[in-house]
């Protein structure tokens, strides 16, 4: 429930408003697992709101897969029992810009940066400009934090993560290349199990929303947008609740057209990404079955609606597929395609899967491959596989049961 909602319910149980705020605070900030967690709220109020048949909850991590990456990949069990998959992808290394995130790609550019802040007259080395007051330079990144306000993540040795989220169970868009879309789709999430995939790993990690740096990306199983609403209400519930700035979200569709127009007119939302797959219909058809309905040039028109935010791309992702998308003249096409577009490029190097017939691109391939976007004007990045060990990969969640890699839950925090 949003503020809005949690009000209107206490107003029914004749209930002052600040308790709907401190409800609001308990599920979201403090992440609590159940009614009587929370333990700002009176017991009379606790027992009523249990005895009137409100749940508090989270969803149950039941399996934990642990990648030689650092990658964890969760198996998490709703209510109904349902299960969908949620990615960790914490990193300390400072380089990576292939987890899909935008904000991994502007903390990579530090660099970039200070070219960037030429405009403001405000060129200086860097060593100088980290002792500047936040709001100068550091406080152009969005959340005005000083540097020295370390939080769990840092004591552990990384910058930042990335918490990789599912929309759905299963998914019904059926692109031929993905293990998601074997399982067909069998519902949406609501809003709250959205977002409850995040408090749920936030709090294995014990994550201090303020001081460590979380990244979002709704790019695990289902399709976002079509499950618009829910979709947009957990990223209002992650924003208003839990604290991580819209800044930090990305969320991926493979081209939903309504969805696209919709999400164009939103106050509050996250950046795009675009699962472009393909330089032309014919191709995008044979691999993604949707482009018969929405084809690339209806897409891009519905792209160009969003209004961009300063220093906002959008990222387009593209799956490369050994001999069916990935030949210089596939490249050609796609610098048309984008010309006059703010984009941004991922290439994501094919994830095999069981019972999926296609194969990966050489190596050389994919270098030609980006060497042509960038010399075409497109930043493109490859997107590092993380968890590949353990299916967690791109295109890899498929609510898997049984596998000797998985731990014990416990084990395996960072
Ligand atoms: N349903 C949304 C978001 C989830 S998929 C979408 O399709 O955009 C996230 C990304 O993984 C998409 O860009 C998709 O094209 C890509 N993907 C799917 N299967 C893959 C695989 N086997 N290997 C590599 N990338 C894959
Ligand atoms: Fe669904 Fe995305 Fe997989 Fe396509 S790539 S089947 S849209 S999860």
């Amino acid at each position: 429930m949003e503020l809005a909602e949690l009000t209107a319910l206490m107003e029914t149980l004749g209930e002052k408003p600040y308790r709907a705020r401190q409800v609001f605070e308990a599920l979201y900030k403090q992440r609590v697992h159940s009614v009587e967690d929370m333990t700002t709220l009176a017991q009379a109020l606790r027992s009523r709101l249990v005895s009137e048949g409100f749940c508090v909850a989270l969803p149950e991590m039941v399996q934990t897969a642990v990648s030689v990456d650092g990658t964890e990949r969760y198996l998490m069990r709703m209510a109904d029992g349902e299960t969908v998959e949620t990615v960790w992808m914490p990193d300390g290394d400072g380089g990576e810009r292939g987890d899909g995130s935008e904000a991994a790609d502007e903390e990579a550019g530090e660099s970039d940066d200070i070219l960037a802040a030429t405009d403001k007259q405000q060129v200086l080395p860097l060593r100088q400009a980290q002792g500047q007051d936040d709001k100068s330079f550091w406080g152009r990144r969005g959340n005005g934090r000083a540097r020295s306000n370390f939080g769990t993540l840092a004591e552990k040795g990384f910058r930042r993560a990335t918490i990789c989220i599912s929309s759905q169970v299963g998914c019904a868009v059926n692109c031929q290349f993905c293990l998601t879309a074997k399982l067909g789709i069998r519902r949406n999430l609501t809003a709250g199990e959205i977002a409850g995939q995040v408090a749920a790993v936030l709090n294995r990690h014990k994550i201090q929303i303020g001081k460590d740096r979380i990244n979002l990306v709704f790019m695990g199983m289902g399709e976002p947008f079509l499950n618009y609403e829910n979709f947009m209400k957990s990223v209002r519930l992650l924003v208003e609740g839990v604290g991580i700035p819209e800044s930090r979200m990305t969320v991926s569709t493979s081209g939903i057209l309504p969805g696209i127009l919709a999400f164009a007119s939103e106050r509050l939302r996250p950046k795009l990404a675009l699962s472009l797959n393909a330089s032309n219909d014919e191709v995008r058809e044979r691999i993604m079955p949707i482009t018969r309905k929405w084809k690339i040039a209806e897409l891009l028109e519905a792209v160009l609606k969003i209004p961009l935010r300063a220093r906002e791309w959008v990222t387009f992702e593209y799956v490369l597929l050994g001999g069916v998308n990935d030949r210089p003249d596939h490249a050609r096409e796609v610098l048309q395609l984008l010309r006059g577009v703010r984009a941004k490029m991922n290439l994501i190097v094919w994830n095999p899967g069981p019972g999926i017939d296609y194969v990966q691109p050489t190596p050389e391939d994919v270098a030609v491959f980006q060497k042509m976007l960038i010399e075409g004007g497109i930043a493109t990045y490859i997107r590092r596989p993380r968890g590949r060990d353990i299916y967690a990969a791109c295109g890899q969640l498929k609510r898997t049961v049984a596998d000797e890699t998985l731990v014990a839950i416990g084990q395996a925090a960072i």
